[in-house]
């Protein structure tokens, strides 16, 4: 008799992630790891994927498969293997990790029909661009970098590269030489990007360069399509995969290189089950198929910073931009100061002018504001402080409907002062401007200005944010207002002027990642100007041009940064001196809610013990409190051996876990 390990393809909770079925005997050739199975589950029948097979089993009864579901089998071994990484890794149910893996269009219905072909608008417009370019020939540094991707090919051999270059340095060019060697060598690539409607230049010039094989996945893909793209992809039929962070998963059968472009970005996280890190499932990834991962940065998180130094990544470095323009300098301009000569318009007479001068010239200007977060954080307009935690150094949540401040870690929570703490000032409210007010002030300032806003509100259809791109691109209008979707991957030569409204939105976003979070919003919204030939100029509008992020961002000084920053992290333990695991329970009464993190926090801090190198903070409202009508409280679990607390974490409905929880 032969046994197969199979977990259920449901969404409630089950104590174990397999169950051991018997194998019919005219089923014997078909149910091998990888294939989903249709099973009796209680008194239902459902489907199940099939992971091990096994000649015995310590159960005296099971019941048999009913069926086969899929051929070919839908999981690969590596991938297999992989699920199991993630699930243990992140805490999660190895049935939501496989379901994760497989786009929903696969998963429900085997469609006969060959799916429409998928091409989005950036490949059916590259397709039309002509003959292939012949690549540029590298310079050293660039060489330099491609050189151990090269080795790890050629050798079939895993190896972490961390490429740090400023915009314009060349990393597309790194990544290109590396994929074209592993196609080359007869194998495929994954290319991970934070979003791929923000990369329309990037795709291009991949299908540039590889006509033909290039497959794109993204979020705007129907699930036919979607499923069309893994079924030819699965089929080999294309080889280089370019996608947001679930193209992690793509079939790609003989994975020869997997480059992870903006490294630091914070939408490689996956904010629902399983929550995975896509840059950490790229390097489980590279290691199970004995790839190269690079991961490209113009500002790599710390974490992985400090990883090169540790010696668990290798780092390549490319210092300069390849045209040899300089980064455009970067004027500041003291929000402080404004506001004690009484002024309280959103541009300063300094950004005024700069706007005045910019487009007589016939340039371009984006003005970039960040809305998020702004409501939350409570600021003095005097002294520029921020109200923040005292164990956490953190900004405090302004929970309207609480009347109160709380620290998003550690629990502490006090009312709304009325006066500065640090100066003692009562010019101290909730920060508040989004971009929708910023575009009728300006309107209303310059009539004359063709003005275009993009941002979620503006770009909520298939295509709008492609046709904003392009408006913009052909000058069809002067000035783009824009939150950080305009800050990433553009490359418009006219643009002679990037107003940053205000410097500190991401600043005090209440995550101990806000300063890096800060550092590289600022340094990609500045690098989108300077692009041409004509000199242009970057205006930082900030209430605290003293903090370390912003400070080293107008000298564009990523290593100053990296100092300071690893320095805070290390006095507050934060990653990658620990590691922290979020729990969060919801309920609809919010008294209820605390009674029982309050219960569970004492418990699973009881059961680890003291000493246990593990600390349990809060519990504390979470940041979004209350959500559609229901109350979010949190504790967060810190520690360097996190695992060890995984067991003892409240499982219970209502509760959910977050490992390395992301912005
Ligand atoms: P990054 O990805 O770091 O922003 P890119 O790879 O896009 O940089 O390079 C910036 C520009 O320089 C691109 O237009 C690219 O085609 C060009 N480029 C890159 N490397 C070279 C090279 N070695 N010789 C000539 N041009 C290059
Ligand atoms: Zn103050
Ligand atoms: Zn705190």
């Amino acid at each position: 008799m032969t046994f197969a390990s199979v977990v259920p393809e449901t969404r409630s909770q089950l104590p174990r992630d397999a169950y051991t079925y018997s194998i019919p005997e005219d089923l014997a050739e078909l149910v091998l790891p990888g294939v989903r199975v249709e099973i009796p589950f209680g008194k239902r029948s459902i489907l199940g994927y099939v992971v091990e097979r096994s000649e015995e089993t310590e159960f005296a009864e099971v019941r048999a498969i009913d069926r086969v579901i899929d051929e070919p089998r839908l999981i690969l071994d590596h991938h297999l293997t992989l699920a199991r990484q993630i699930a243990d890794r992140y805490c999660a149910p190895l049935g939501e990790v496989l379901r994760a893996m497989l786009p929903k269009g696969v998963r429900t219905r085997p469609s006969r029909r060959a799916g429409p072909r998928s091409v989005s608008r950036a490949v059916a417009e590259a397709g039309a661009a002509g003959p292939p370019e012949p690549p540029p020939v590298l310079n050293d540094a660039q060489r330099a970098a491609v050189a151990p991707l090269l080795e790890s090919i050629a050798a079939h051999t895993h190896r972490r590269l961390l490429l740090h270059g400023v915009t314009g340095s060349g990393k597309t060019e790194v990544y290109l030489a590396g994929i074209d060697a592993a196609l080359a060598a007869g194998r495929g690539a994954i290319v991970l990007v934070p979003e791929i409607a923000l990369t329309p230049q990037m795709i291009r010039r991949f299908t540039v360069r590889f006509p033909g094989r290039i497959a794109v996945v993204h979020s705007a893909l129907t699930d036919a399509e979607r499923a069309a793209e893994w079924r030819h992809i699965r089929s080999g039929a294309h080889s280089v995969v370019i996608g947001s962070r679930s193209a992690v998963f793509a079939p790609v059968a003989d994975l020869g290189i997997v480059v992870v472009d903006e490294e630091d970005a914070p939408a490689y996280k996956q904010d629902r089950v399983p929550r995975y890190h896509a840059v950490d499932v790229a390097l489980m990834l590279g290691a199970l198929c004995d790839a190269p991962v690079v991961m490209g940065s113009a500002t790599p998180r710390v974490e992985s910073f400090f990883r090169a130094h540790t010696g668990d990544l290798e780092l390549a470095t490319l210092p300069e931009r390849v045209s040899g323009r300089p980064l455009p300098p970067i004027e500041v301009v003291d929000l402080r100061d404004e506001l004690k000569a009484g002024n309280t318009n959103a541009l300063s007479p300094t950004l005024d002018r700069a706007l005045q001068e910019c487009h007589a010239e016939g340039g371009q200007s984006i003005l970039f504001l960040n809305r998020r977060g702004t409501s939350t954080v409570v600021l003095c307009r005097t002294c520029g402080e921020a109200l923040t935690c005292t164990n956490c150094s953190v900004s405090l949540v302004h929970h309207v409907d609480r009347a109160s401040c709380d620290c998003h870690y550690c629990g502490l929570s006090i009312p709304l002062p009325s006066a500065c703490p640090s100066c003692g000032s009562r010019t101290i409210r909730a920060l508040g401007m989004g971009t929708e007010r910023l575009e009728r002030e300006v309107r209303e300032r310059f009539p004359a200005l063709r003005l275009i806003r993009m941002d979620r509100d503006t770009t909520r259809s298939r295509d709008a944010y492609f046709d904003i791109y392009d408006r913009f691109r052909r000058h069809e209008a002067d000035c783009l207002i824009g939150t950080q979707m305009v800050a990433k991957g553009w490359d418009l030569g006219n643009v002679r002027l990037v107003g940053i409204v205000n410097a500190d939105t991401s600043l005090h976003f209440p995550d101990y990642r806000s300063g890096e979070l800060t550092f590289s919003l600022l340094t990609q919204v500045a690098g989108r100007a300077g692009r041409g030939d004509e000199p242009a100029r970057v205006v930082l509008q900030t209430y605290s041009p003293g903090h370390y992020a912003v400070r080293h961002a107008t000298t564009h000084d990523y290593l100053g940064f990296a100092r300071d920053e690893i320095r805070v992290r290390k006095a507050l333990r934060f990653p990658p001196y620990a590691r922290l695991c979020v729990c969060t329970f919801v309920h609809k009464d919010d008294h209820e809610a605390e009674i029982e993190v309050r219960r569970e926090a004492r418990r699973v801090s009881d059961t680890l013990g003291i000493g246990a190198g593990l600390d349990v903070l809060g519990p504390t409202p979470a940041f979004l409190h209350r959500l559609r009508g229901e109350y979010r409280w949190q504790i967060t679990v810190r520690g360097t051996n996190i695992e060890r607390a995984f067991p003892h974490l409240p499982r219970a409905r209502g509760w959910s876990i977050d490992v390395d929880p992301g912005a």
